[in-house]
């Protein structure tokens, strides 16, 4: 489904103090909720969402003494997803040194009243996750605002939410069954570092499959230690290099 997209004139939005900080690419996306209080009642007015989306804007840039809103984008009960700073350029709302690695998606969640996400809420964060995939540069990463902050943020509905894997609602399992990407047909190997959507590709369902790893696009010294590893864990020789068995392997349901 198409994003539902609530542009910044719609809403009415303040013009930036300035010009934004540039962004080519992120490891993802951090989720983020309003905290306070929502009232229940936003589930059935649409109104409710502008104003509040407003208000936030109003507090980040005369409390925070913010250039715009912190967000790059902000889902609300009615699967629209309201334009904040956008793909493209830093946000704010992630703590100081942890803009440029994630774009900041807002749910309008609270923490009374109004605090767990509806399925529209989820479909609409994942829309715009999808949206600045595509826009932005935004890699796989799926991760909350408190993942490296202290902070209770996005709230424990939500993060828990974030931590199965930020599923589509109603989509079945986490990880559907389906066809596996297919093997790129060039074996990643190192070195020399080798870049693509490919390695990302893989970094990415490593990451999903619970390893630590960087989804950088870049395969190098770390890539190959993991490959290694994981190699060793399923079987296969441990030559460091992502040839069509691993990468296979790398879609098979981990050995329990
Ligand atoms: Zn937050
Ligand atoms: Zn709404």
């Amino acid at each position: 489904m198409a994003i539902d997209l609530v542009t910044r004139r719609e809403w009415g939005a303040r013009q930036p103090r300035g010009p934004y900080s540039r962004l080519t690419s992120t490891r993802g996306v951090k989720v983020h909720y309003t905290g306070g209080q929502i009232s229940p009642d936003i589930v059935n007015d649409h109104a409710r969402c502008v104003a509040l989306v407003k208000s936030i804007q109003n507090h980040h840039m005369d409390g925070n003494g913010w250039m715009d809103i912190g967000y790059t984008m902000i889902a609300c009960p009615h699967q629209k997803v309201f334009e904040g700073r956008g793909p493209g350029h830093l946000p704010a709302a992630n703590g100081a040194g942890l803009n440029s690695g994630h774009y900041a998606v807002l749910g309008l969640v609270g923490s009374s009243g109004f605090t767990q996400p509806t399925d529209d809420v989820l479909h609409g964060i994942l829309d715009a996750v999808e949206y600045l995939r595509a826009k932005g540069g935004a890699g796989q990463e799926i991760k909350g605002h408190r993942d490296g902050y202290s902070t209770d943020c996005p709230g424990a509905p939500l993060y828990a939410w974030v931590k199965r894997g930020a599923p589509r609602p109603g989509g079945g399992p986490v990880d559907p069954p389906g066809p596996h990407p297919s093997f790129p047909g060039r074996v990643l190997t190192y070195p020399p570092v080798m870049t693509g959507e490919d390695v990302r590709t893989w970094q990415g369902q490593m990451r999903n499959r619970g390893w630590s790893i960087d989804v950088d696009g870049m395969y190098g010294e770390a890539s190959r230690q993991v490959c290694r590893t994981f190699q060793r864990e399923v079987g296969l020789s441990a030559t460091g290099a992502v040839d069509r068995a691993t990468w296979q392997a790398t879609w098979e349901e981990p050995v329990t």
